[in-house]
């Protein structure tokens, strides 16, 4: 059986539980420009239909009572180390998805804590008692089913699906609730007649793969409630990413470097943190209307170094034909691999060499931004004008 933990409007929480000013008032974190949209609203704020991803100034409208804060990553990435740390007490088996979620394989603890439901409990009692945070789980026979239990019964929720009751479950699950079903694919799938994932076994395999390609096969796969992926401390496909939306759009590619710098920055220290390095680094563009696109590079030699990884971004970008304003420039780092694995070495390559020259850099600037915050030390390139 498989936990999924996913803590409570976290961002906000985080703050209403550093600051108890804040408890039980509407609270919207997010950017400041009047172009940011909602990191996370307290359920305080929830209730006047603020959510995440909603434009601030739209926030506003709704909820002007609203106390809005700026997020403060730093601290709630703090909460999230503690937070997967309590978790591998109860099972070696924690995949972090994403700051304030993980994945628990838990088979095989039962006979250390009992049955799936009394180690959920027992996860949330710890999580409150030590962080005083809550969160909502989700336990079921697979990775795909925790996750839409753990939404079920949001805030504080505890949901179980037992595995005989998993297939009539899926049934009636509306098919948008499936990841990876967006408006596209929701669209396609409509026009089949399918509407929830229990629809999808109306149809064979190859009529799926026709229309939705390689996402059809594993959508029939989840409609007989068959998720064979691993709940894996190590994922390769897990990514690390930074985007920020610009003040406004822009086309100038000395701007969009700067950026670049600091979610090289920022994608470089959570490497390092992790013990990872990254083969892949790719850029995110949104332009001004709204279209989307990303661009990859992999390399041979997995790098956790900021240097190297900015490098890498500003090469995907030169390449990258700006036509028309952007509106939001991101990083992500992906194609994981533990830095203790041994990295083949190239004499011939100077970069690779002077890379790993930067990482020494890397480790000086590490340890001086744990202890005196990240805004005292900065890269030269980033203090010009
Ligand atoms: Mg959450």
């Amino acid at each position: 059986m498989i936990i999924h933990i996913d803590m409570d409007a976290f961002y906000a929480s985080v703050e209403q539980l550093d600051n108890p000013d804040l408890k039980g008032k509407c609270l919207i974190i997010g950017g400041t420009s009047y172009r940011s949209v909602v990191s996370t609203a307290s359920y305080e704020a929830r209730k006047y239909g603020v959510h995440s991803a909603m434009p601030i100034y739209q926030a506003k409208q709704r909820c002007p009572q609203a106390i809005f804060l700026p997020p403060r990553m730093e601290r709630y990435k703090e909460i999230s180390n503690q937070i997967m740390f309590l978790l591998n007490g109860f099972s070696p088996l924690v995949e972090p998805v994403s700051i304030d979620e993980a994945y628990v394989d838990i088979t095989g603890c039962s006979k250390l804590f009992g049955g799936p439901e009394k180690i959920a409990v027992e996860i949330k009692k710890k999580i409150k008692a030590c962080l005083q945070l809550s969160c909502s789980v989700g336990i079921a026979p697979n990775k795909f089913l925790a996750k839409i239990a753990s939404d079920l019964n949001k805030p504080d929720g505890l949901t179980l699906i037992m595995p005989h009751i998993a297939l009539e479950f899926i049934e009636s699950l509306p098919i948008q609730k499936v990841p990876g079903v967006g408006q596209e694919r929701n669209r396609i799938l409509a026009r089949m007649g399918i509407r929830t994932l229990g629809d999808v076994k109306n149809y064979p395999l190859d009529m799926l793969f026709k229309k939705l390609g390689k996402y059809g096969k594993r959508l029939l796969e989840l409609s007989y409630c068959i998720d064979n992926s691993p709940v894996s401390p190590l994922s390769p496909n897990k990514s690390i990413s930074s985007e920020h939306t610009l003040f406004e759009d822009t086309s100038d590619v000395r701007l969009l470097n700067r950026y670049l710098l600091i979610q090289a920055e920022e994608i470089g220290r959570d490497l390092r943190r992790l013990n990872m390095r990254a083969k892949t680094i790719t850029l995110k563009i949104k332009h001004a209307d709204f279209e989307q696109v990303t661009r990859s590079l992999t390399v041979d030699c997995p790098t956790k170094s900021t240097v190297t990884i900015y490098k890498l971004a500003q090469k995907i970008l030169s390449r990258y034909k700006i036509i028309k304003k952007i509106r939001l420039v991101g990083l992500a780092a992906s194609n994981l691999v533990s830095a203790d694995l041994p990295v083949q070495m190239d004499l011939f390559k100077t970069e690779q060499r002077q890379g790993r020259k930067w990482e020494k850099v890397d480790r000086a600037i590490d340890v001086i931004t744990r202890k005196y915050g990240k805004d005292i030390i900065k890269r030269a390139s980033l203090t010009e004008d």
